[in-house]
């Protein structure tokens, strides 16, 4: 069985995103073979087999995200990767706690016990398939997996509305 992670909606709404389609998979990539400080111990030739682009797209890649500016962050010079010895380091990487446990099913349950299948964000109903459980304190913020916490919504409203807190729709 394939172990699938949460990845932030944020990932895809970042400067990053508008990067063509190899550097966006070189860093895929490399945050995928990182290890908890950001390094990713790999020769070039390993990393290249890796992504399975072509060497000369990969070394494009790199330089794109060794120079300055691939993120509009501010607080640092917008660089996202350096060499070091072993390979690489991921600049500013940090763990999260995103390898987060589901939210128990006793949770989930009572979230639609007392909501039902409506969006809270749009109003309309919910088919079975699209059902998002939003946290109204985004739990990037510290908001917890708790019934009070959370609310039935789209996957896309949900997805759509980020980590913004609800106020600043
Ligand atoms: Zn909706």
């Amino acid at each position: 069985m394939p172990i699938f992670f949460p990845v932030p909606a944020a990932f895809i709404h970042s400067s990053m995103w508008s990067q063509p389609a190899a550097t966006r998979l070189v860093w895929v990539t490399m945050l995928a073979m990182c290890d908890d400080d950001g390094i990713v111990d790999s020769s070039l030739s390993a990393l290249v087999a890796a992504v399975g682009l072509p060497k000369s797209s990969v070394i494009d890649a790199l330089a794109t995200l060794a120079a300055p500016d691939v993120w509009d962050n501010g607080g640092t010079d917008g660089r996202c990767v350096e060499a070091v010895e072993r390979g690489w380091r991921i600049i500013g990487y940090s763990v999260q706690p995103s390898v987060r446990a589901a939210i128990p099913s006793a949770v989930r349950a009572e979230v639609l016990a007392r909501d039902g299948m409506t969006c809270w964000l749009c109003t309309h109903a919910i088919a079975d398939g699209d059902l998002h459980l939003d946290h109204v304190i985004p739990w990037s913020r510290g908001g917890p997996d708790t019934p009070s916490n959370l609310r039935p919504a789209h996957a896309r409203c949900n997805i759509q509305r980020g980590n913004r807190p609800v106020r600043e729709l």
